[in-house]
């Protein structure tokens, strides 16, 4: 398809389970949402597509949102309808799917129906960010190895111009939509995401809109998918608490397989070295993917202090000191953290003090 610049951009699945069975429909919004995904960035006037865009409402109130005009669409060509694939294998049911990436928050999610002994299936869309994907895909199958939690990898080719924060007016929409599709052989009648929609259209993009998820639930129904999007969701720090505590429910290791740190795997070693240094229990106990350094990590050393990870538990007092002085300078120093650290974050940091 073609945007603003001309220059054609592209989104495909270029790796999934087929999709049998999954009604027209059904495909129809995902194609739909994929050309959100691929037309966020720009807004353009005229969208020129090679097949049908027959959710156009998705679209429309995407513009709106953002306080555009919806855009008209052209075909190039014919619809291309493409033959329905043979019935796969009959699979068992499963009532929950989890979108997976393989971090805390989606960990969290699986551990949850472990503890409720709600069957759940996990997808992984490979490549739906800009960094980590290759950490995150090697994470995230080899937890659901380990948690005995069929996985389910779906690799985007991603060729979008859609990256940075601005990713959000339509990235978790792409997500929810992809991960439907898949697991619909499975039967499944949710569809777990990360939680925390906003009702405040100024202070939330799209994708994380309360309103444009009620919208978008009515959409998936009317595609026939027979199953609902629902955002799960306890909090930032809180969530490292209520993971540590499922561990201990379960019996369940999970802390140690979480992936997700922010440095690139060059700067992780000279990140680390200085934790090794002046924290060294901390360190000694913090999975060696992890930086220490990087927001996430902080958040997850945090976490593990404030709700008593039993692994921390020959942490000294003088590491912790450490720890808090270091992320107050931190704080200070990278200022533009400031869109993503969060009251809890905040609040939890000054309890540690
Ligand atoms: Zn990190």
């Amino acid at each position: 398809m073609n945007v603003l610049t001309g220059e054609k951009r592209g989104l495909g699945l270029v790796e999934h389970r087929d999709f049998a069975g999954v009604p027209e429909e059904g495909m129809g919004l995902m194609r739909t949402v994929m050309v959100a995904h691929l037309i966020a960035p720009f807004f353009p006037k005229i969208v020129e597509t090679n097949f049908g865009v027959t959710e156009k409402v998705f679209i429309d109130e995407l513009y709106k949102y953002y306080g555009y005009r919806p855009p008209i669409f052209k075909m190039s060509e014919e619809i291309r309808i493409e033959k329905q694939k043979e019935e796969g294998e009959d699979l068992q049911k499963v009532e929950y799917a989890s979108a997976h990436s393989g971090g805390l928050d989606s960990a969290y999610r699986l551990a949850l129906m472990q503890e409720k002994k709600k069957p759940v299936v996990a997808v992984h869309l490979r490549n739906l960010n800009r960094k980590g994907n290759h950490e995150e895909f090697v994470a995230s199958k080899k937890q659901c190895e380990e948690w005995k939690i069929p996985y389910e990898l779906v690799r985007l080719r991603n060729n979008s111009k859609n990256d940075g924060f601005d990713t959000m007016r339509t990235r978790d929409f792409l997500l929810a939509i992809v991960s439907a599709v898949t697991v619909y052989p499975y039967g499944v009648s949710k569809v777990l995401v990360e939680g925390d929609m906003v009702e405040d259209p100024t202070k939330s993009h799209f994708s994380e809109n309360a309103g444009a998820w009620k919208m978008f639930n009515k959409l998936i129904a009317e595609a026939n998918l027979k199953m609902e999007v629902e955002g799960v969701d306890v909090g930032d720090i809180e969530t490292v608490g209520e993971v540590i505590r499922l561990e201990k429910s379960l019996g369940m290791e999970i802390i140690p397989l979480v992936q997700n740190c922010f440095s690139a795997t060059y700067q992780l070693p000279n990140s680390r070295r200085k934790w090794v240094r002046e924290t060294p229990q901390i360190a000694k106990n913090s999975s060696e993917h992890w930086c220490g350094s990087c927001l996430k990590c902080r958040r997850m050393t945090m976490g593990r202090l404030l709700y008593q990870d039993p692994r921390f538990e020959s942490v000294p007092k003088e590491e912790i000191a450490y720890f808090v002085k270091d992320t107050y300078d931190w704080l200070r120093k990278y200022r533009h953290n400031g869109d993503l650290v969060t009251a809890s974050f905040l609040k939890h940091l000054e309890q540690l003090r």
